[in-house]
């Protein structure tokens, strides 16, 4: 397919330049295109003709986005949306039909856990979950209307692994579309089409933005299923903006050298957090220590830039190391340049039940940090002067 390297690709992949041969890639922000005449107008609304007609439909920076992931991930299609959300959601409204029944992993984003309880039931749309240390009860929990096997890997917060490989072969042998949440990974580290998975969602809002400033979400994969989700995409109205695709696209020709950095920070973040006497447990992919090690190393390049860890004495330790917390930002966001430090038990997660907490590895003083680009030692001298106290 492609001959050059992601880092390529993320960087040379561009439209058509405008007669005005700019380098850096231009800005359209325009609602709508013009028809030459009659015939090229009816053409175009009768798919005859792959050109841009209207905003909604595409847009020269949503296409140019969309075609640097699809590069990256191996996909075939794609369409990009507002949110990471608005993809997930448009994914399974496009594919599913009342009645129809996912099998996902029991550790999935907070508003996807949302969707599955509270929203997709509303048109009978069933979910079951597996626990991420029992994926042998999958099988048993396929039904006849089962149609996807959902699932994210590294998980949040706890950032569990789980074996994408596996997955895709459960997938075929019982004909399921294997849908993966590649958000933590991003497509620099991991690729899970090459494991079988048949679409594979981001949320553009985290590490492929990574400067925290704007939303975005998108869904690559077979060309079959992208176009049952262009259709109902193109209907319903959850399209990328122009202007944040055009940001996004810049993002992704620096993915790679952000992510590297962003690594090599949260893994000496996980070395010293795990040698501190007020830290009880640490979980980051690429630690020796974490129980999928080898997985990790199998499946991912690098270990992501996400670091879960225990802190001694509970709820009020997670709560009072965070009040002590000077140079990291206390926020929701991920993936950004600057890091940021959240307790889920309080935050997020504060909504679910202790028993569900505990089941998606969510004790009361576990603490998640998304490592930043700041010098790592600014940001392991914060860490380490708020756990003092
Ligand atoms: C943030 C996130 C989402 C949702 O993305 P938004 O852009 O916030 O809508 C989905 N999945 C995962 C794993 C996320 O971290």
């Amino acid at each position: 397919m492609n001959s050059n390297h992601i880092e390529t690709e993320a960087i040379r992949t561009q439209i058509e330049r405008s007669q005005y041969l700019e380098h850096s890639n231009p800005l359209y922000l325009t609602s709508s295109y013009i028809f030459e005449d009659a015939e090229d107008m009816r053409a175009s609304f009768a798919d005859e003709k792959e050109r841009n007609i209207y905003s909604r439909y595409s847009n020269p920076n949503t296409s140019e986005f969309i075609e640097k992931i699809c590069k990256m991930e191996g996909a075939e299609r794609g369409y990009a949306f507002a949110t990471g959300m608005s993809a997930v959601f448009s994914t399974f409204a496009a594919l599913l039909n009342a009645g129809d029944h996912i099998v996902s992993s029991r550790s999935v984003f907070g508003s996807t856990q949302t969707l599955f309880n509270n929203i997709l039931p509303k048109w009978n749309i069933s979910v079951s979950s597996f626990k991420i240390e029992d994926v042998e009860a999958i099988e048993a929990l396929i039904q006849p209307d089962t149609k996807v096997l959902y699932a994210e890997s590294p998980t949040n917060p706890a950032v569990d692994i789980l074996d994408l490989e596996y997955l895709g072969r459960i997938a075929k042998k019982h004909n399921l579309i294997l849908i993966i949440d590649n958000c933590f990974a991003t497509p620099y580290l991991q690729q899970p089409i090459q494991f079988g998975a048949d679409l594979v969602i981001h949320s553009a809002t985290k590490l492929i933005d990574g400067q925290g400033r704007v939303l975005g979400g998108v869904t690559v994969g077979r060309a079959d299923l992208i176009q049952q989700i262009y259709l109902f995409s193109r209907n319903t109205g959850p399209a990328l903006s122009p202007f944040n695709a055009w940001i996004l696209s810049k993002s992704l020709e620096t993915l790679p050298v952000r992510v590297d950095k962003h690594c090599e920070n949260a893994l000496k973040v996980a070395e010293f957090l795990e040698n501190h006497e007020a830290v009880a447990l640490v979980k980051y992919p690429f630690l020796k220590s974490h129980p999928q090690y080898a997985l990790a190393k199998k499946q991912m390049k690098l270990g992501g830039n996400v670091v879960a860890f225990e802190i001694k004495g509970g709820i009020d330790a997670g709560r009072r190391f965070l009040n002590a917390i000077k140079l990291l930002s206390l926020s929701a966001n991920l993936g950004d340049t600057r890091s940021i430090v959240t307790h889920p038990a309080s935050t997020t997660h504060a909504k679910l039940t202790e028993e569900n907490r505990l089941e998606t590895g969510i004790t009361g003083g576990l603490v998640r940090v998304s490592v930043g680009l700041e010098h790592v030692e600014d940001i392991i001298n914060d860490l380490n002067q708020a756990l003092k106290l």
